[in-house]
């Protein structure tokens, strides 16, 4: 079923000031030009909900869309730029900080990493520390069409290999390309089960209104 709705609801520079965890939210993270906003954009079944990167590492935002009035898919700044100063890593390390460590509503986090690419140590730096701070992740690969069936396998069974040597078991991994919508139905029906579990847990009930 494809989303109905999907709306930008707020942006913010402050974790603190992001909206009430009432609903549940996935938030969506990775290097620069990994295919975010694309990848955002196909979910959502809109041209431009995601701004395709024209300026990377510019104003470092938290972006709240709203979907189905349901659940908030959060598009999370990029990481990893070449160019930035030792001051705008630390500024990016403390927002993304703040807003892992504040949202109870928070039910998953997709990492996002190229398909084309081998493994890097910032993705799976970043992975480790999801892992040691409890916080469930996936992964997806972005720009699949670009790889033929055989060395899309390749590459899927070479990043299983390099994740088993520090975890004991390989995250799930969604295969995605913003150019054929491939994975379109893969996410939304992995996150559509977690909103009704979230709806009927105490999920809602942790949540005190009036805050
Ligand atoms: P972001 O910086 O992570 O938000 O990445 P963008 O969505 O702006 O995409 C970065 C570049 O990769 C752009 O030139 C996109 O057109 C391209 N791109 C994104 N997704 C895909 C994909 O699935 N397939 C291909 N071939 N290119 C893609």
């Amino acid at each position: 079923m494809p989303v109905k709705q999907a709306e930008f609801f707020v942006s913010n520079s402050d974790p603190a000031k992001c909206p009430r965890p009432d609903r549940p939210e996935y938030a969506f993270i990775g290097r620069s030009n990994v295919g975010k906003s694309s990848l955002i954009n196909m979910l959502t079944s809109r041209a431009s909900l995601a701004k395709i990167s024209g300026k990377p590492g510019k104003t470092q935002l938290i972006n709240h869309f709203i979907i189905d009035n349901q659940w908030y898919l959060v598009d999370l700044p990029g990481y990893g730029y070449a160019q930035v100063s030792k001051t705008e890593r630390e500024k990016f390390a403390a927002l993304i900080d703040g807003y892992l460590t504040s949202r109870p509503n928070l039910l998953c986090i997709f990492v996002l990493v190229d398909s084309r690419i081998e493994p890097q140590k910032i993705d799976l730096d970043f992975m480790e520390n999801l892992g040691d701070r409890g916080l469930p992740f996936v992964i997806v690969f972005t720009k699949t069409e670009k790889l033929g069936a055989v060395k899309l396998q390749a590459t899927l069974n070479n990043y299983r290999a390099r994740l088993l040597e520090t975890w004991e078991e390989v995250p799930q991994i969604f295969i995605t390309s913003a150019v054929t919508a491939a994975g379109r139905e893969d996410i939304l029906s992995f996150i559509r089960p977690l909103n009704e579990e979230y709806e009927k847990s105490a999920g809602v009930k942790r949540f005190k209104p009036g805050k």
